[in-house]
């Protein structure tokens, strides 16, 4: 369909109107070929985000945004393949644990990645502090290392869904991100580009998550699901907290040295138990295993070392030092200064400003705030406590790696405001709200 006048679906959509398939079609594509400028997407985005679109009206925009570009398949492979996404968090290095422990149960893990933007990182800049690593990876290159090694984690290819990454700079320009068709629209595009038997999503819900509460995080999830059944495609999704930093480093080399840990064995945590949900999830769907028997042989292949050995196999194929499974600190880069954070009240503490301090870490140098900013691997912010945790003045609760002592001591008073305290108890938030599928 050719639209003569795009400002009419626009005006549509701005009075209300739900808008045929052809229509959201005709404009993604218009705006795809240049022939639509930046102005009236905008325009879209904001009628989309303050009118709502349907199941109908999503669904053709994600077709609209995969038909922008390449979609990938995964040929010549004799195991599942699994793809696992999240929607953005707080020292969230699921994927850097899930990946190779999901190899480690028989599943092929071909993962496209992104990197942080914002207060959340991205899997792709944690990886890349390994000295050597590539993610640059081809198609074929991936095909090779998953039948291999069982499992990889690359950078999207920019031919992959481009309309995607105009319109979510553009989003990122006009306050146009919270809408939940919108942003399952762009998630399941990216997912859906790629053919893999299961999609396991983790829509993060919390302070340090763009859905604040589970409910809109659960209709967020919903529109997933919808999307993936539209697609005839099998999805688990879970919705996953985020009111505190999933894991305790919130960096790039930290979180890869905390990954390494909990591959080891020996850190345990909410971390360790979400990379196993997501592998026993998948393990389970896709072998007919029972959920219970799965995450027993995820917990096993930990603590035996095979998921360790997958890892290591994996930062070898992709060309980084394999040394950073024996020897992280060793290998890996270091900040100059390392600071101590002590906890400046007693009490219990009851929540965390998750997102500020995805903020104070992105602020050492560990983030960016637009795309293509550069980032050093080195610095970050390691918190220990957890909501619920008795903390006494004085206490150590974590540390700053910065690169010098003025940044480091601003980042730790940062962390200090984000922690809220209050006498006695406090239940912790639920590790997972819920699995959908
Ligand atoms: N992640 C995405 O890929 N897209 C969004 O819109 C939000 C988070």
């Amino acid at each position: 369909m050719t639209v003569s006048d795009p400002r009419q679906i626009v005006a549509a959509k701005r009075d209300g109107h739900t808008l045929a398939a052809e229509e959201v079609e005709a404009f993604i594509e218009g705006y795809t070929r240049g022939e639509i400028e930046d102005a009236l997407a905008s325009a879209f985005l904001m009628a989309c985000l303050l009118r709502g679109m349907d199941g109908a009206e999503t669904l053709a925009l994600t077709r609209a945004l995969i038909a922008s570009g390449d979609t990938v398949r995964f040929v010549g492979l004799d195991r599942p393949t699994v793809d696992k996404h999240s929607t953005g968090g707080v020292a969230d290095g699921v994927t850097l644990v899930f990946a190779p422990l999901a190899a480690a149960l028989g599943l092929a893990v071909a993962k496209l990645s992104g990197r942080g933007l914002g207060h959340t990182g991205g899997t792709l800049d944690k990886l890349e502090s390994i000295p050597g690593l590539r993610t640059d990876l081809k198609p074929e290159a991936m095909t090779r290392q998953v039948r291999e090694v069982g499992c990889a984690v690359a950078a999207q290819s920019p031919r992959l869904v481009p309309a995607d990454g105009r319109l979510y700079a553009l989003r990122d320009a006009t306050a146009t991100v919270p809408s939940i068709p919108l942003i399952a629209a762009s998630v399941m595009s990216k997912k859906l580009a790629v053919e893999t038997d299961l999609i396991l999503l983790d829509v993060k819900a919390g302070a340090g998550a763009f859905m604040k509460s589970p409910e809109d995080a659960e209709a967020l999830a919903e529109a997933c699901l919808g999307l993936a059944r539209g697609w005839q495609r099998q999805a688990r999704v879970a919705v996953t907290d985020m009111e505190q930093p999933l894991g305790d480093a919130v960096g790039n080399a930290l979180d890869v040295v905390e990954a390494v840990e909990v591959l080891t064995g020996v850190h345990r945590g909410r971390l360790r138990e979400l990379a196993v949900a997501f592998a026993a999830r998948g393990l389970s769907v896709t072998s007919g295993r029972g959920l219970d028997a799965a995450a027993r042989e995820a917990e096993r292949a930990l603590d035996d070392g095979s998921a360790l050995e997958r890892f290591r196999a994996m930062i070898e194929a992709q060309g980084g030092d394999p040394r950073v499974v024996d020897d992280p600190v060793g290998v890996l880069p270091r900040a100059p200064v390392v600071m101590s954070i002590e906890a400046d009240r007693a009490g219990t503490l009851a929540r965390m400003a998750t997102e500020d301090i995805g903020l104070a870490s992105g602020a050492l140098g560990a983030g960016r705030m637009h795309k293509g900013d550069p980032i050093d691997p080195s610095v970050g912010i390691v918190v220990r406590c957890k909501i619920g945790d008795r903390l006494d003045v004085g206490e150590p609760i974590g540390e700053v790696h910065a690169r010098d002592d003025d940044d480091a001591r601003e980042a730790a008073r940062r962390v200090l405001d984000a922690l809220v305290m209050r006498e006695g108890t406090v239940q912790p938030p639920p590790l997972v709200h819920t699995w959908l599928e």
